[in-house]
C-alpha cells in the first residue's frame, strides 16, 4: 500500500510508493507533475491535507482519514 492522492486536473487517484518523496508527484493518469501541496485528499478533496503522524502514518487534516505505508515485503506475506 502507498499514500494515495486525487489529481486536481483529471480527478483520478494516484498512489506514491516512496514514503520519503519530497519533490513533485506525477499523476498516473494524465502524466502531469504536481507539487505535493496541490494534490487532493482522495476522500474529502481538500488540497494538501496530509499531515505526517509518524514515519508511516499520514492523517488528513480535514476528514481524519489515515493512510499508512506498508512495504511490499510486509504485504506479500
Ligand atoms: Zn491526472
Ligand atoms: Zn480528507
Amino acid at each position: 500500500m502507498a499514500v494515495c492522492w486525487r489529481c486536481p486536473v483529471c480527478s483520478e487517484v494516484s498512489c506514491e510508493e516512496d514514503v520519503t518523496l519530497t519533490g513533485p508527484v506525477s499523476c498516473d493518469h494524465c502524466d502531469r507533475p504536481f507539487p505535493q501541496k496541490e494534490t487532493l485528499c482522495t476522500v474529502c478533496d481538500s488540497p494538501n491535507p496530509w499531515a505526517r503522524r509518524d514515519s508511516i502514518h499520514f492523517l488528513c487534516r480535514e476528514c481524519g482519514t489515515t493512510q499508512m505505508f506498508l512495504s511490499h515485503r510486509a504485504q506479500a506475506s
